[in-house]
């Protein structure tokens, strides 16, 4: 790749943009009636085209992407966003990605893990696509019936491969291979589930008991990762015991190199879907990083693993000249755990990961693509992970393919990642974030204003422990409302002073409302 695939990078480029919208006021329209609506600014969408057929020209071939999702990794737990060195968990790696492509500081997630990948997968709430809380211990998924990420850009000629933490359902339908990857080399499930009952520190009394240790050998879940070809059964790899686990992270980084090694002469365009185990709890360092953050806590260690992994994943980019014609995205999937300290994350906002307080879904979006996203550039524009789907489809050249049957919550954002570093805009292409508590709507958020209407409790007087699993739900009776420019923490309700947004708020939330009445959904699962 040469000088000329930095569009990105030359003055000459830039078109004018008009800085004047609102994240408040700001028009908005739906590209289509089954589609979420987003802010209305031609200006970026046209320079965001130009900026992208010029790459496929140039490159002769759609780009190529890399999500890197990681577990529980909580919104400051990198460098580049506060954490790093200051909490013992230096992140060289990833504050390196952010200082060359895209910091985004208001990217949210769904309060815990499956419902969060679920929504990757189809670009639809939890309440559309079905699976609310995530299964476990064998439990089946949902994504039958849907149209899947991997799937659409199937058809539009990539090579899809799924490697590491699954988390959708260990039922055959729910399986990677049969979703529309083409390889899936990973465990269907999640860490703890693999270790818990193996521990003799979390889990005596089954580890010093015969009688339960067989009663969890016998519960009809997979106890091993496995590697899946498209279309194909399951080949069990190995059983995860505590040490097998503690190499897994380090294993599957290499598979994912081998493939971005394979990938290098490919003709065609590539989807690697890179989910870490780490950091969700327990975490058991690999040998080469026990001790090595300066924390010397297992979660810290696992940390720095993360990083070190990201700058692998990266490398093997560069070496096989492939960086350019990648979008690389880091993210995690749900604000950090905090029900297992010491073992967890850090967040600057309110509560943690099961909640809807915006530290159980504000989570570090890192989004990377040299000579296409300008570098340095933070911002505090909207956006949700689930866009990934829209975005990604018009990456491939597949927008004309998303699904017309169906409400999609996808906003592309294609046109706010491309945009220049001195765009001017404050505003993602996303207006609104709805948030969902399992099957109770929470809350709406526009702009810095956050309107809430249920919560699930953190308080002393109800949990203990500060996190967002353990409370009761609450429905307020007014519904309060938080700046979350002056008040991150959510414990200021500022409503009675702010009442001339509650109209343009209430509208859009019965919008909202009408959209599960107009497209009707899938039952939902383990609905709690
Ligand atoms: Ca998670």
């Amino acid at each position: 790749m040469t000088e000329h695939m930095h569009p990105g990078s030359s003055r000459k480029r830039r078109v004018s943009h008009d800085p004047s919208v609102d994240p408040i006021t700001g028009a908005i329209a739906a590209p289509a009636a089954n589609r979420e609506p987003r802010f209305v600014l031609p200006a970026r969408d046209e320079f965001a085209r130009s900026k992208l057929e010029g790459f496929v020209a140039r490159a002769g071939r759609r780009p190529n992407v890399l999500v890197i999702l990681m577990d529980d990794v909580g919104w400051g737990d990198f460098g580049c966003y506060g954490g790093g060195v200051a909490l013992g968990a230096p992140t060289p790696n990833v504050d390196r990605l952010a200082r060359e492509g895209l910091l985004l500081t208001s990217c949210y997630s769904e309060p815990s893990c499956t419902p969060t990948r679920a929504s990757i997968m189809t670009g639809r709430l939890p309440m559309r696509h079905g699976l609310l809380v995530p299964p476990m211990y064998g439990m089946p998924g949902g994504l039958q019936g849907e149209v899947t990420l991997p799937q659409l850009l199937s058809d539009a000629g990539y090579v899809t491969q799924a490697v590491g933490k699954w988390h959708l359902g260990e039922n055959r339908e729910s399986q990677p291979q049969h979703v529309g990857f083409d390889d899936f080399y990973g465990f269907l499930s999640v860490s703890d589930m693999y270790t818990e009952w193996r521990d003799p520190y979390f889990f005596p009394e089954v580890v010093y008991s015969d009688a339960r240790t067989d009663w969890v050998k016998n519960i009809p879940f997979n106890k091993c990762f496995v590697h899946a070809a498209r279309d194909r059964d399951l080949e069990e790899v190995e059983e995860v015991t505590i040490p097998v686990l503690s190499l897994l992270d380090d294993k599957w980084c290499s598979y994912s190199e081998d493939f971005i090694e394979r990938m290098a002469d490919s003709e065609r365009p590539w989807f690697l879907y890179h989910c870490t185990r780490g950091a969700h709890f327990d975490n058991y360092p690999h040998p080469d990083f026990l001790g090595r953050s300066p924390a010397k806590h297992p979660y810290k260690d696992a940390l720095v693993e993360l990083d070190e992994i990201c700058g692998r994943l990266v490398e093997a980019l560069e070496r096989t000249g492939q960086l350019d014609s990648t979008m690389v995205v880091i993210s995690s999937d749900n604000g950090p755990e905090m029900e297992t300290w010491p073992d967890s994350a850090f967040t600057p906002f309110r509560c943690a990961k099961g909640s809807t307080w915006e530290g159980g879904v504000r989570v570090p979006a890192i989004v990377s693509w040299p000579g296409m996203i300008d570098p340095g550039r933070a911002t505090d524009g909207i956006v949700h992970l689930l866009d990934l789907f829209a975005t990604c489809a018009t990456l491939a050249g597949a927008a004309d393919r998303l699904p017309a049957d169906r409400y999609l919550d996808a906003v592309d954002q294609t046109s706010f990642f491309l945009a220049p570093a001195d765009d001017g805009e404050v505003v993602s292409n996303r207006k609104f974030q709805h948030y969902w508590l399992t099957a109770n709507y929470s809350a709406l958020r526009v702009g810095e204003y956050k309107y809430m209407l249920t919560s699930i409790t953190d308080d002393d007087t109800d949990v203990l422990n500060p996190g967002g699993f353990t409370g009761s739900v609450q429905h307020y009776a007014y519904g309060r409302l938080y700046n979350l420019y002056l008040d991150p923490k959510e414990s200021r309700s500022y409503m009675i002073r702010k009442l001339v947004y509650i109209d343009a708020i209430l509208a859009e939330m019965a919008r909202h409302r009408r959209t599960f009445r107009d497209w009707p959904n899938k039952p939902t699962l383990h609905a709690q």
